[in-house]
């Protein structure tokens, strides 16, 4: 295409809310042949909210995560805040707080040493999770996010977080086939929790459990077997992979780290705007398959 048609073509990009920061970025969209999508925040709301709390100590299990997620800035430590508050849970104060990226968090409550995260964080300290172990893993089926809450090596209970699939994601994911390209989708969250979000997608190709600083490794990968790849993502932890992608697509309602780090803006934070995106892509570049 010429640099004229290139104008053109972000121009029209940009009426239609999808700003390219580069016209490079066009050329190389219009070549792409699998999209990789972030889950949290990008494929699902990243508005998860709490559903049930079982254990053994069910109730102390809530009161003393509510107490250590006050610290957190993730989004399911939102949650789980917020389900504390609701219930006017006193959330006593926290000694010696620690963030393990991918894992959970630790501190010092009430005299105790308490977790909350992941099963493979309860792996790595030892912690037996026992029946809840089988119970998380149904619950993760149906596409909630579990965690575990223990205090001094022993657990106390799970906690089920459900984000809501953005309504539009489905028939994006069909979009984007239609048009010839593959589709695969990267996040932190347990391999059944994110098979199901998959499944329900219609998405086959999943990389789970990946730690934040591996995400751009999976990139790298796609790119070694050959693939040209969009990767699509809105959070902090996304910004290398959208750095490493051959176009990097952040959506506007993410964190500004995720738009700085990526080529192109869909300034409307639609997710369905990805298909508007390549389609101007192809069209500038006359290659609509
Ligand atoms: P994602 O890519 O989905 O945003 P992260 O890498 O941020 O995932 O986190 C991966 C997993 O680590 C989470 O699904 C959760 O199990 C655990 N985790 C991370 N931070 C916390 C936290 N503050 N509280 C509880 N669990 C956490
Ligand atoms: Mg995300």
């Amino acid at each position: 295409a010429t640099p004229a048609a290139i104008m053109v073509g972000t121009g029209r990009a940009a009426e239609l809310g999808v700003l390219f920061r580069k016209g490079e970025a066009l050329e190389t969209l219009s070549h792409v042949d699998t999209v990789l999508f972030d889950k949290t925040g990008t494929l699902t709301e990243g508005r998860p909210t709490l559903g049930v709390v079982e254990g053994p100590q069910a109730d102390l299990a809530l009161r003393l995560a509510g107490a250590l997620e006050a610290a957190s800035e993730h989004p399911l430590a939102r949650a789980i805040v917020a389900a504390a508050q609701e219930r006017q849970l006193e959330l006593p104060s926290v000694k010696d707080f620690k963030a393990v990226a991918g894992y959970g968090i630790e501190g010092c409550v009430e005299g105790q040493q308490v977790r909350v995260g992941a099963r493979r964080f309860m792996d790595r300290v030892g912690i037996d999770l026992g029946a809840l172990a089988e119970r998380a893993a149904a619950l993760e089926a149906e596409g909630s996010t579990v965690v575990f809450a223990a205090a001094d090596g022993q657990v106390l209970g799970l906690l089920a977080i459900a984000d809501r699939i953005k309504p539009e994601a489905r028939a994006l994911v069909g979009a984007l086939r239609d048009r010839g390209l593959r589709v695969a989708m990267v996040t932190g969250d347990a391999r059944r929790t994110a098979e199901a979000v998959a499944a329900s997608l219609g998405i086959g190709d999943i990389h789970a459990e990946v730690l934040p600083q591996d995400k751009a490794r999976v990139v790298t990968e796609l790119q070694q077997a050959g693939r040209r790849v969009a990767f699509v993502g809105d959070g902090i932890n996304d910004a290398p992979a959208l750095a490493q992608a051959d176009v990097g697509i952040a959506l506007a309602s993410g964190t500004d780290i995720a738009i700085e780090a990526a080529d192109v803006t869909l300034t409307h934070g639609q997710l369905g705007e990805v298909v508007t995106a390549l389609d101007a892509a192809r069209k500038t570049l006359g290659n609509i398959r």
